[in-house]
């Protein structure tokens, strides 16, 4: 193995002193290899040379030339130098003017040969460059500035772009022929792989014949090396961690038989669609294997993720396990116990609900009841196993409209010294790029379809001026005995305001526009058992109209609620706007989901609000909002399982992501995981991507 020259500091590299390296590391960049690592961000062709006397006004050229001469011209506003050369080829010859470079004088001499690059300028004074980048041909140093395809970088801090060329290049003429290299030689040569110097050497210095647009969009085969590796590498560790996790034993394992399956059949209310039926063969083969299941399941709003929820609680209980149920909400658990209470009223299971507002004699006798045993299944909120609750015989657990990895949990599971069978499950779709890298070691189920007999929502973006024609609709809706949401955002630093506008609107649509009706107000800073009456009463259909904050926003469940209203839908993400109107449509009439919004718009809003009309499939939604607010902002919060990624970029580059993923579970499946690959995960893997490690 040739020694690293990579891990170098750029301070020991030739023409680095102590300021510039300090300069260096201020921008991020300390070692050799970062500074190869951070790519160029666009190209420009400076390779052909333009004869001189075919320069015309407008253009942006290179010529090669002599200078014929040279002179530094002083003006008369005080201290506003000149700097005037003429260049000349076989052709012609063309004035060169810097303003207030005068130390150009000291550079550029007459008989010298240069490339110079910029935009021809007609004034006056005749044709000329003005300002254009410049460079001194000997014959011994090819272009590092002109005369090539240029790399631009984006500045970063006080290194300017052409200083960090200069770099590279310097980099680049200090490296060995042979460097190490982490990706396996196999994988090389089966995915036909740049080698790595010749991938960094063409990343920043592309050879003529390199395609200019191919460059601009990173996809040459040079870049895309360089994007593989550090995907890879990404996904290498995740392999590894999730293959590591599969090593460990759960404490019961459960088995199918065809009584468990008759009992199944008898809770089941309605046939299964075949993505539940999928799903759920998933789930319980995977609880069927020795080591503790690890799965999302993902399924759009209304897709009926409880039952199969509970299917695999059934398995559980049936085999003598107990389970827990857990929402993220108050409100969600209650209706969770309702639903599942009433699936199981005909068995011989027993099931509680727990949450912060069960009184405190009756938490007591539940959780006596879980720690005997006797309770089979309980709901709760995602708090409910990081009590001190001590369970009986803990077999599964279920976490509900969870996007994250139920990381806590899964932690304060392991401190008790339990491994369950784990679920998660959300409504929110995760584009498939974002589940490689933040659900890299989950196992995934897809509940494609959605249950038969529903009607699609009509979707209308509305301005705020025609309110009036909204509440006609709601008013025909109303008398066909249909109940409405009209939902507010709440801004965070703004909190007071929203809630007042929520609370006016509810007086007004009471008092003014809708007498005949009852209208109720729910929002976050209501005490839980405040909103369990009015959801209570909103479902029971006492209630027509909820005007809301989005605490409703996951997972309730009232069919039927036929109208959607969104106030300022111009402030909600898609995503999020997605999972309001899966709030209606869940009925056999059809539903209405109005988006509301008041100019002025930014064009990102007007297009967000563009495409939930357009669709109403969750996973064509989600890779849209993903484009719209890159991977950072998806979810609404910076999420600590994204990457810190140098020269790949999930939206652009998510195929290779996904070669990227596959490969890396093979490797590691195929116990390819040994040497300085297997140092690497164990040793910088984290700190070289920037997660935290929990759980
Ligand atoms: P989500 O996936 O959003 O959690 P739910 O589990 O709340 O969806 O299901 C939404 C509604 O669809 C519920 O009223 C549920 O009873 C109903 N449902 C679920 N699956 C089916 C099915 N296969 N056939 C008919 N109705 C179903
Ligand atoms: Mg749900």
């Amino acid at each position: 193995m040739p020694s690293d020259f990579l891990p170098t500091p750029l301070q020991f590299l030739k023409g680095v002193g102590p300021r510039k390296a300090a300069d260096l590391t201020r921008a991020g960049l300390v070692t050799v290899e970062d500074l190869f690592y951070r790519l160029p961000f666009r190209y420009e062709d400076r390779s052909r040379m333009t004869p001189i006397a075919s320069l015309r006004p407008g253009m942006r050229a290179a010529v090669l030339g002599e200078i014929k001469s040279a002179r530094l011209a002083i003006t008369r506003r005080r201290g506003f130098r000149i700097f005037n050369a003429v260049v000349s080829d076989a052709s012609g010859a063309i004035r060169c003017t810097w303003m207030n470079q005068a130390f150009l004088a000291d550079i550029l001499h007459p008989h010298l040969m240069v490339v110079v690059f910029g935009d021809v300028k007609l004034d006056s004074t005749g044709l000329h460059f003005l300002n254009p980048e410049y460079e001194r041909v000997t014959d011994d140093v090819t272009g590092v500035h002109t005369g090539r395809i240029v790399p631009f970088y984006e500045k970063a801090g006080t290194v300017t772009p052409n200083m960090q060329r200069k770099l590279v290049r310097a980099a680049l003429d200090q490296l060995p022929a042979a460097i190490p290299d982490l990706l396996p030689a196999e994988l090389r040569t089966r995915l036909d792989l740049a080698p790595r110097r010749a991938a960094i050497e063409a990343s920043h210095f592309p050879p003529n014949e390199a395609s200019l647009d191919e460059l601009n969009a990173f996809r040459t085969p040079a870049q895309r090396r360089l994007i593989f590796e550090e995907f890879f590498l990404f996904q290498i560790g995740h392999a590894w961690r999730r293959h590591a996790a599969g090593t460990e034993r759960k404490a019961f394992v459960p088995t199918v038989d065809d009584r468990i399956r008759a009992a199944a059949a008898q809770i089941l209310p309605f046939r299964l669609t075949p993505g539940q039926r999928q799903a759920i063969k998933e789930i319980v083969d995977d609880m069927q294997r020795g080591q503790p299941m690890h799965r999302l399941l993902q399924g759009d709003v209304g897709a009926g993720k409880t039952i199969v929820a509970l299917l695999a609680a059934l398995v559980a209980m049936e085999n003598g396990l107990q389970v827990a149920f857990m929402a993220p909400t108050e409100i969600l658990a209650v209706q969770h116990y309702g639903t599942i209470a009433r699936l199981l009223a005909q068995s011989r299971f027993r099931v509680d609900l727990l949450t912060g507002s069960t009184p405190g004699l009756s938490k007591h006798t539940v959780c006596s009841h879980i720690e005997r045993g006797t309770t089979n299944l309980v709901v709760g909120t995602h708090a409910l196993v990081q009590e001190n609750i001590r369970f009986h015989r803990l077999g599964l657990v279920v976490i509900d409209e969870q996007h994250r990895f139920g990381v806590e949990q899964r932690a304060a599971l392991r401190a008790k010294g339990l491994r369950p069978d784990v679920l998660l499950m959300t409504a929110t779709p995760i584009p498939r790029t974002l589940a490689l890298t933040d659900y890299s070691e989950l196992d995934v189920s897809k509940i494609p379809d959605l249950p038969p007999g529903r009607t699609p929502v009509r979707t209308a973006v509305t301005p705020e001026s025609r309110r009036d024609e909204i509440y006609q609709l709601l008013r025909h809706e109303l008398d066909r005995g249909r109940q409405a949401y009209v939902i507010y955002p709440l801004v965070e630093g703004s909190e007071k305001i929203d809630l007042k506008s929520a609370t006016d609107m509810a007086d007004h649509l009471q008092a003014e526009i809708f007498p005949a009706y009852r209208v109720a107000l729910l929002h976050g800073r209501m005490k839980p058992d405040a909103k369990g009456r009015v959801m209570q009463a909103f479902a029971a259909g006492q209630i027509h109209i909820l005007v809301s904050t989005t605490v409703v926003e996951v997972g309730v469940d009232v069919p039927n609620a036929s109208v959607m209203v969104v106030e300022h839908a111009e402030r909600f993400g898609l995503s999020q706007l997605h999972q309001l109107r899966g709030r209606v449509g869940r009925g056999a009439w059809e539903s209405h989901c109005i988006l509301l919004y008041q100019a002025p718009w930014t064009d990102e809003a007007r297009e967000r609000l563009k495409a939930l009309a357009s669709t109403g499939d969750g996973f064509a939604i989600a890779e849209k909002d993903l484009e719209l607010r890159g991977p950072g902002d998806f979810f609404g919060t910076r999420q600590s399982g994204l990457p810190r990624l140098r020269t790949g970029d999930l939206v652009r580059d998510r195929d290779l992501m996904e070669q990227a993923h596959r490969e890396a579970r093979r490797l590691v499946a195929e116990g390819g995981l040994v040497g300085e690959l297997l140092q690497f995960v164990q040793e910088r893997w984290e700190r070289q991507f920037g997660l935290i490690e929990v759980g």
